[in-house]
């Protein structure tokens, strides 16, 4: 979308910290749109799943109405969309959720591990060393997060600390398991906004 100067950037808004997402997306110039149903998924330049319950979204997913907007935005990323998950968004992206059946996107080489901090309000920040985003180290803010445990060979593996990878990139898909929108810092959405521009 290089000849667009704002990139429109759909925001999943069924549940979970989507205002954050939208606030940061705007502060950087792009365009953002709240999408709840299908045609809201239209003519958008990526979309972003943000935190929340994995476990809820996935009970949404068998609504019918849901449905049709998980199965257009499965086709849209395997059409090239980019996508990017933060947290719960990263457990839709995965193809293997450890030790769970949950409904999901099944777009990334990735296996994940829910809650894989320990128990449910445990929270954390850790300076994260980000080569993709340069100095200084990022503020990651893990909540309830899992860990990505495995990544397939398609998978850039941009992140990792001493319990698992935290950050990764399979082409036009992005998976941070920590919550860039919650902090000062945007270096990550700027990546995210590149991975956009530069297709
Ligand atoms: N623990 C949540 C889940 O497994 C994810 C938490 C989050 O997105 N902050 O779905």
């Amino acid at each position: 979308m290089a000849s667009k100067s704002a990139p429109l950037i759909g925001v999943l808004g069924l549940q979970g910290d989507f205002e954050e997402h939208t606030a940061k997306f705007e502060s950087l110039g792009a365009q953002t749109r709240d999408v709840r149903r299908t045609s809201d998924l239209e003519s958008i330049d990526a979309l972003v799943l943000p935190g929340g319950e994995s476990t809820a979204v996935a009970i949404l997913e068998k609504s019918e109405a849901a449905k049709n907007i998980f199965d257009d935005i499965r086709e849209l990323g395997e059409q090239g969309l980019p996508i990017w998950g933060t947290c719960m968004g990263s457990i839709l992206l995965a193809k293997d959720i450890e030790g769970s059946r949950q409904g999901r996107l099944g777009l990334m080489d990735i296996s994940i591990h829910r809650n894989a901090f320990g128990p449910q309000k445990f929270s954390s920040e850790t300076l994260l060393h980000i080569p993709a985003l340069g100095e200084p180290n990022f503020p990651g803010v893990f909540i309830r997060a899992p860990i990505i445990t495995k990544a397939g060979k398609s998978v850039e593996v941009l992140a990792k600390t001493e319990r698992g990878i935290v950050m990764a990139r399979e082409k036009n898909l992005l998976a941070t398991v920590f919550h860039p929108e919650v902090v000062e810092d945007t270096r990550v959405h700027e990546y995210f906004l590149e991975m956009v521009t530069s297709d």
